[in-house]
């Protein structure tokens, strides 16, 4: 159920509603709107009549027909924009987000020496696991605390935002702890109790796309993120599992006006793990962005030939910086921006004061 209230309705009066709606074992999550507030419910409703017209300021009650909720845009019409304190990075703003970095951290030098050439190119965010879903149990499974502490200088150092992620509710801790972003894997996408947790931190949430899920079930997932109370959920399309063989996986790229039209919710992609293949990056993130991507999450790396993972589809960063060229030149036909280069300076001058997190 959704209750709409009237554009003047006072905080009073949202107050009030959330009260009653509480009093019935129900949770209200209300979305404030450029025009009004609306309140989404969830919780076990069955057929409860809880009389919420009579309240004042309550313009009506609407039953929502799709199994998603929160994240529908029956709920909130203007699309979700995700700040960050004491920055002007955004994802789901005029200006794309751009999140670089390789695979995973594999040593302080080489997050270092990526994290330098991404936030030259323009790049707001950084991204590196630090711990690393794995299909073998031989491969390199992460530099786990070390990695996250890796991460943190990067931010103090460059001044951009950290983007890694949680593969159980153990490592979800630590990541919320170190992070500005903390990503759900596509491995993960229904791993509801880690779905739950992340819909307890206190940090956005980047959700990526199961390897086989339809759009209801990807909406699904960001919906129990969301029914926990965390409205800063990111979608990520990484491309799906098909029978192609040319690439890893294939890039669904009509998913992001799919999702566009149901949900609120930013929507980025993955062309590096959509792909996994180098040649294939760039053109894929030019489509990514012609199709009116939120933004793009790629992977670089200073020497792919000896990255511990995903070297096959990580970019050189003269190539990405070409790719952020490009790049840029599309979304402004779409009247939206890419961020500019920044010098070595500029990008030294970003970073926040020793400390911050
Ligand atoms: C990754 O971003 O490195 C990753 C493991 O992605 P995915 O969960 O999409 O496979
Ligand atoms: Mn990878």
């Amino acid at each position: 159920m959704l209750v709409v209230m009237q554009a003047h309705a006072t905080e009073e009066q949202v107050r009030a509603v959330c009260e009653k709606i509480e009093a019935f074992g129900l949770r209200p999550h209300p979305m404030p709107g450029a025009q009004r507030t609306a309140i989404g419910i969830t919780g076990n409703q069955g057929m409860v009549e809880i009389g919420l017209e009579e309240l004042p300021g309550v313009q009506e009650v609407i039953r929502v027909s799709k199994p998603y909720k929160l994240v529908s845009r029956d709920v909130k019409e203007e699309d979700t924009v995700i700040r960050f304190p004491n920055s002007k990075a955004t994802i789901g703003g005029r200006e794309l987000a751009i999140i670089a970095g390789p695979c995973a951290v594999e040593s302080r030098e080489q997050a270092f020496a990526v994290a330098e050439r991404v936030s030259r190119a323009g790049a707001q965010f950084f991204r590196g696991g630090a711990y690393k879903p794995r299909t073998s149990p031989y491969s390199f499974q992460g530099m786990a605390l070390d990695g996250l502490k890796i991460l943190a200088e990067i931010r103090e150092r460059f001044g951009l935002k950290i983007v890694t992620e949680a593969i159980d509710n153990e490592t979800l801790d630590l990541v919320e702890e170190y992070a500005d972003v903390i990503q759900i894997g596509a491995r993960n996408m229904q791993n509801f109790s880690l779905l739950k947790r992340a819909g307890r931190a206190r940090k956005p949430v980047l959700l990526k796309r199961g390897m086989s899920a339809t759009l209801e079930e990807f909406l699904m997932a960001a919906e129990y993120v969301m029914s926990e109370g965390n409205y800063n959920v990111i979608l990520c399309e990484r491309g799906v599992r098909t029978f192609a063989d040319h690439t890893r996986n294939t890039l669904d790229l009509s998913l992001i006006p799919a999702v566009q039209r149901a949900s609120h919710l930013p929507i980025i992609v993955d062309p590096s793990h959509g792909t996994g293949k180098r040649d294939k990056v760039t053109p894929l993130s030019r489509a990514a962005v012609a199709v009116g991507a939120d933004g793009l999450i790629v992977e670089v790396h200073h020497d792919p030939d000896r990255a511990l993972s995903d070297g096959m589809q990580s970019l050189y960063p003269e190539q990405f910086d070409e790719m952020m060229d490009e790049v840029r030149h599309i979304a402004a036909i779409l009247h939206r921006s890419a961020p500019q280069p920044r010098t070595a300076a500029a990008s030294a001058a970003s970073a926040q004061p020793t400390g911050a997190r």
